[in-house]
């Protein structure tokens, strides 16, 4: 066998799975015991190995400690803290309310692991974003492979260097590696394949997983808007927006504000509230902070910087826009009104550029959302509790936060996921649990209650009486229950 947590043939390959499928097989991945064991491993890498990561990730993005801990660390510090807390109660099978056709008899919903799971990371949160779904995947009693991105090369060597000394090798794997070791794994037959990237390699792991029917979660992007209604605390919407655009690995993150709408006559009020408190957090050279990621490689600084020198872009540039490919370096850029059919307002943004667009009245940016594909999150500023409830009805999008930018996110209660364009399935505390569980439907009965009239000879009488129970007849009822024969 080769070694643990290193790039593999494909024959590697399939015989890792199968030892895998065996182990699983085996009944070892089942007991609370193990997942519980798992769960700690997983808490003790992190109180152990923190500062590696958190090495890692800054080598990767030049990601600022505070956030690093703050997004990273802490979130999946906690969340296995909640699984740790909750797991027992989240496998004990749920009863539900028997019904009268099947009477007597009890129901119960148990939540059964799928078998051998496939995780394929990306590289904006490469120590979250690989540990999250994987936690989930452990805690409902599933072997699991991580494939880490390799776009974020330290943090995914990290994952192949650290992760086996802890947990259990026999049920849990990493394998590196780029598209061809990607298009390898997926010819394996896994029993869930949970991806997050883009929505064009989307497309790949759903052909792949179809040849065995294999079911997919697909975490995925997508323009995120931010609508800012004149009716609200300017100073706050500020620092809200800032804070989840920058202050999110320098907008390299899913959820970050993609572009904002507002009305004509605020825009102008907008952009200075942004521009002065990106000069309070950033400083009048925001190349000097130490609290900006940098954009991960030159292909998206590449990809970003076709964004803004399109011709109908660069001169709609009110902020920013300052650039040094040699440091990966982008700074905060702000993009006035930029046509609606340019790249920018087309293609998801993913980096350090905030285009807004203006409309007459703020109601406008409705038509403007729903004319584009369904976002992950969507975001709406105001003090206008009507326009709140009508935004949340009449908005489609994976969710929905008023008031603040990305904070959803930290909420283990809410499902985390797309819809349509930006994905499907979802997962975060018991939703993770969830998405890697079958939940199996059993219903068991005695040996009494037998009720003569279902079956044949079907008579007239038999199908008059079942058809009064089924219509809900109470007296019907009332004689089956009391043992009327209904021969
Ligand atoms: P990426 O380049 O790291 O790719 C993601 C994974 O797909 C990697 O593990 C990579 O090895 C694999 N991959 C790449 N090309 C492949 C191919 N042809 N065949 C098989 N596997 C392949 O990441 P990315 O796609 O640049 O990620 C950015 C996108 O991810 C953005 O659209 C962003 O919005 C989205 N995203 C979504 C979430 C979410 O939770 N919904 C989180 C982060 C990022």
């Amino acid at each position: 066998m080769e070694e643990l947590g290193q790039k593999l043939s494909f024959d590697a390959k399939r015989a890792m799975v199968n030892e895998l499928r065996r182990s699983f097989e085996e009944g070892k991945t089942m007991g609370y015991e193990w997942r519980v064991a798992q769960l700690k491993a997983i808490l003790r890498m992190m109180d152990e190995r923190e500062a590696d990561f958190m090495a890692a990730l800054h080598s990767d993005l030049s990601k600022p400690y505070f956030e690093s801990f703050l997004h990273e660390i802490s979130l999946i510090r906690a969340s296995c803290s909640l699984f740790l807390k909750q797991l027992k109660h989240w496998m004990k099978p749920v009863k539900v309310l028997a019904a009268i056709t099947t009477y007597p008899s009890t129901a119960h919903i148990v939540s059964e692991p799928l078998g051998v799971v496939l995780v394929i990371s990306t590289w904006n949160y490469p120590f979250m974003l690989s540990l999250e779904p994987v936690i989930g995947a452990i805690a409902a009693g599933n072997a699991v492979v991580l494939k880490p991105s390799e776009v974020a090369p330290a943090t995914s060597a990290m994952f192949a260097k650290v992760f086996p000394e802890y947990v259990d090798n026999s049920c849990i794997r990493v394998v590196e590696g780029a598209i061809h070791e990607t298009t390898a794994l997926l010819k394996q037959r896994w029993d869930k394949i949970f991806y997050t990237g883009n929505s064009r390699v989307a497309k790949s792991i759903m052909t792949a997983a179809a040849k065995n029917l294999t079911p997919v979660i697909l975490e995925l992007g997508g323009k995120s808007p931010v609508v800012v209604d004149p009716n609200c605390d300017l100073k706050i919407v500020a620092k809200r927006i800032v804070v989840g655009k920058w202050g999110c690995n320098n907008g390299q993150a899913c959820v970050c504000p993609d572009y904002i709408i507002t009305t004509k006559s605020f825009a102008p009020r907008l952009v200075d509230a942004l521009k002065s408190t990106l000069e309070g957090f950033y400083g009048k050279d925001p190349q000097q902070s130490k609290d900006l990621s940098r954009i991960v490689n030159s292909k998206h600084f590449a990809r970003l910087t076709r964004l803004l020198d399109e011709d109908r872009v660069s001169g709609n540039v009110v902020h920013g826009g300052q650039r040094d490919e040699k440091q990966l370096f982008i700074a905060p850029t702000i993009v006035l009104n930029a046509p609606l059919d340019s790249p920018i307002m087309t293609e998801e943004i993913f980096g350090p550029l905030l285009p807004i667009t203006t409309v007459d009245k703020v109601e406008d940016s409705f038509s403007v959302i729903k004319s584009r594909p369904k976002p992950l999150s969507a975001y709406l500023f105001t003090k206008n509790k009507k326009l709140e409830e009508k935004f949340v009805m009449t908005i489609s999008a994976g969710g929905i936060l008023i008031n603040d930018t990305t904070l959803q996110v930290a909420n283990p209660d809410l499902p985390f996921g797309g819809v349509g364009e930006s994905g499907f399935g979802s997962y975060h505390g018991k939703f993770s649990f969830d998405a890697f569980s079958h939940k199996k439907g059993v219903l068991s009965r005695g040996f009494g209650g037998e009720t003569p009239a279902r079956y044949p000879p079907y008579t007239p009488w038999k199908q008059a009486l079942l058809r009064n129970l089924i219509n809900g007849s109470i007296i019907t009822l009332i004689l089956v229950l009391l043992g009327w024969p209904m021969a």
